[in-house]
């Protein structure tokens, strides 16, 4: 990949394709293949167990697969990559397959919900014991790492408040005390932020969201920065099963090649769409890291190109307002998951964040009338329109008092 070129968003075009001979293929070819013909079976003996010889078998190795895995790796810095069949497989590959009984692991307080249950799991079943910090408190972090601290576990930008997490700080001190940090980037996307330059030792993505961007896969890849612990993984995705499915890796690869323009496109939208929202008499706040008055837009201006396609805001009117809103969108769509061309809207206290008590909301930040948006990539003039006319009717007026 010596010849790739500098910048990320020409690389997101240009794949690497599998070599086919005297020509190339433009786009990289779908192999729907489980297993692969050998003449010679020295040959297979070795493509089973080295994956860079060559191809055997599709749990073990792809060439559509390996074309995704190499364009992220690339496009994070890293050593090598995996492509997994989801975000939560990529999760559960490098945290299954990495602790062990009696390891600490210190891991932000407001992680993607199925990281936390994994995390959980892992602690009542294993014995691996879990520390919680707030992510934004190097002395807190400092004060969690114990000397069998195992692994420091963050999210670049976490749901749904869209705070941003300081990765070079976090990792420098986890890398002091030998431990490996682990990244979920999936919000920021390697055009945002490439936390491996920050100090991390392993970064995960969902592809179901931005690198796919299209909302028709679900997907995930997991790339280290030292080849070590990129073989140490790859061995555990084989007996895990955790393999991507080519054709699912083939439309991740389709959306990864647009990325650039789509991310583009939704940062400018949502600054857009964040500044009306911050302007409208029914919304009280916004939380949007690109605005001066985010509690991370220090971190966010350190650590990130632009600030993503992902904003919340709390309405005047309460739950009933929230509710009100959802029901009347007609453009944006309401419903989970983000990341696509089109734009989402969601109430995390009743869906993703669902299982939480009000005063672990509360310390989340999350409240009752917390609406989030996933922006996409339509005309901002149109999603204003249709937020406007839903904000003007699902009202200003304040919540009923409480008897
Ligand atoms: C969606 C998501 C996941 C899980 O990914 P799936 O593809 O749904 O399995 C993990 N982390 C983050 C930050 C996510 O948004």
């Amino acid at each position: 990949m010596d010849s790739s070129p500098a910048h990320p968003t020409t690389r997101t075009v240009h794949v690497p394709r599998p070599d086919a001979g005297d020509s190339t293929p433009l786009s990289v070819p779908l192999y729907q293949t489980s297993s692969f013909a050998f003449d010679d079976p020295d040959a297979l003996r070795e493509a089973l167990v080295r994956p860079d010889r060559g191809f055997a078998y599709s749990r073990f190795g792809n060439p559509t697969t390996r074309a995704l895995e190499d364009a992220v790796a690339g496009l994070e810095g890293a050593a090598g990559g995996l492509a997994t069949g989801s975000g939560m497989a990529a999760v559960n590959l490098v945290l299954l397959g990495l602790l062990g009984s009696g390891d600490h692991v210190v891991a932000q307080r407001r992680l993607y919900g199925g990281t936390t249950t994994t995390l959980q799991d892992l602690a009542g079943r294993f014995g691996v014991e879990v520390s919680y910090i707030d992510g934004h408190d190097e002395n807190e972090l400092r004060g969690a790492i114990r000397p069998d601290t195992a692994m420091l576990y963050l999210e670049t930008i976490s749901n749904p408040m869209a705070r941003v997490t300081d990765l070079p700080a976090m990792a420098g001190i986890a890398r002091s005390a030998g431990a490996i940090t682990v990244v979920d980037n999936t919000f920021a996307t390697p055009l945002l932020c490439r936390p491996i330059e920050h100090g991390a030792d392993i970064v995960l993505h969902s592809a179901t969201k931005y690198l796919g961007g299209h909302s028709d896969i679900v997907g995930g890849v997991v790339v280290s920065a030292s080849t070590e612990l990129h073989q140490r993984l790859w061995r555990r995705l084989v007996d895990f099963g955790s393999q991507a499915d080519p054709f699912a890796a083939w439309l991740t690869i389709r959306g990864l090649q647009t990325l650039s323009v789509r991310l583009e496109k939704q940062c400018a939208n949502t600054r857009e769409l964040a500044q009306r929202l911050a302007e409208h008499p029914a919304v009280s706040t916004v939380y949007w890291p690109g605005l001066v008055k985010h509690p991370d837009h220090e971190v966010a201006r350190r650590i990130l190109s632009d600030y993503g396609g992902l904003l919340a805001f709390d309405l005047i009117g309460g739950h009933a307002a929230a509710y009100d809103l959802l029901r009347k969108v007609r453009l944006v769509t309401s419903g989970v998951s983000l990341g696509g061309v089109e734009t989402l809207a969601m109430h995390p206290a009743s869906t993703s964040h669902r299982d939480m008590t009000d005063d672990e909301l509360r310390a989340m930040g999350i409240g009752q009338s917390t609406i989030r948006l996933s922006v996409g990539i339509e005309h901002p003039d149109d999603l204003w329109a249709d937020l406007a006319a839903a904000l003007d009717s699902a009202g200003t007026r304040s919540p009923a008092p409480r008897s």
